[in-house]
């Protein structure tokens, strides 16, 4: 076959060929106007889940992003990914498990609270036909706005009225502490400010879990330090089958798992986030575990292989059946 240039393409005898059969009919058919819902449904043995996506937000970033690496090195990494100059793509998707007995919410989106393209979790889980009052549960992974916001509307209104809410204890400990919001530079004290702003009328409900702890059952929590103190991965297990939740062991893979070893300014301890990561990756790559990552792309699950400088995302093929 030969090669296919641009003047073919553009102007060449398969585009006649179209061009012979068009249907000017079909080309009267009103365009949508809008997307599709973000909904994804897969099994975990016995358990189902959906993932849920929340949007997408193109982080701007400058020179300051990566504490450890050029400026062109990342530049470079986010042109290798087919993303724009200077922005980090950045989607979010939570993840449902009904376990059967309990339907579990982990992690609860932007709430529409962080960038105007993401927001959109409620009219997925509408999509999905999931009231939001059936949720029994809310586990959170850490105490960044994207997992938290969602737990409130704008008017400090609970989404999900119904659910027990359950968090790391260590990260209920670190950002709760005035101390530390006191030492925090201006950037990170809106963080701590926002939790207060989501927690405080809550503190007596909220439930804070020790690491390895069964949150519901078959859903246990695994310690994962650094780009928060508490941070935390979840296993899903039901019968033979599981999945690891890696939360935000890494950011979007295209960028962190090729580059395992950059440090983002987000990430509280640097050293210990970049430890985590390869220590889970690692671990799913050699056992070739299901693994979903909040900020991967939808619907961010899939497997991770490793290369000779970091670790590639492969996704799941849709399965049109559960
Ligand atoms: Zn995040």
């Amino acid at each position: 076959m030969s090669s296919l240039t641009r003047r073919t393409f553009l102007s060449g005898p398969a585009l006649g060929a179209l061009a012979l059969h068009a249907d000017p009919a079909a080309a009267a058919a009103p365009a949508a106007g809008r997307e599709t819902p973000g909904i994804y449904r897969y099994k975990i043995g016995t358990f189902e889940l959906t993932a849920l996506y929340d949007g997408i937000w193109y982080r701007p970033i400058t020179d300051t992003f990566i504490r450890n690496a050029p400026y062109a090195e990342i530049e470079h990494a986010l042109a290798d990914a087919f993303m724009p100059a200077g922005k980090l793509a950045t989607p979010f998707t939570t993840l449902i498990v009904n376990t059967g007995k309990k339907l579990v919410l982990l992690d609860t989106g932007t709430g529409g609270q962080i960038a105007s393209s993401a927001g959109v979790l409620r009219d997925n889980l509408a999509a999905a036909g999931i009231d939001p009052r059936a949720v029994d549960l809310i586990v959170i992974s850490h105490f960044h706005p994207d997992h938290i916001n969602g737990i409130k509307d704008k008017d400090n209104g609970l989404v999900f009225p119904n659910a027990e809410i359950m968090v790391p204890a260590a990260e209920w400990a670190f950002w709760m502490d005035d101390a530390n919001m006191n030492a925090a530079d201006s950037p990170l004290k809106l963080t701590f400010r926002n939790q207060r702003r989501v927690f405080a009328d809550l503190a007596k409900q909220v439930v804070r879990f020790e690491p390895e702890a069964e949150v519901a059952p078959g859903i246990l929590t695994l310690p994962a330090p650094g780009h928060t103190p508490g941070h935390t991965v979840f296993a899903v297990q039901s019968g033979d089958q599981s999945l690891m939740v890696l939360s935000d062991t890494a950011q979007h893979p295209a960028v962190f798992a090729r580059h395992p070893d950059w440090q983002a300014a987000f990430d509280i301890d640097g050293d210990a986030a970049v430890a985590t990561r390869k220590r889970l990756f690692d671990r799913a790559a050699a056992d070739r575990m299901l693994v979903t990552g909040y900020h991967f792309p939808f619907p961010a699950c899939g497997h991770l292989i490793k290369t000779a400088s970091g670790y590639e995302h492969v996704p799941v093929e849709w399965q049109p059946t559960l």
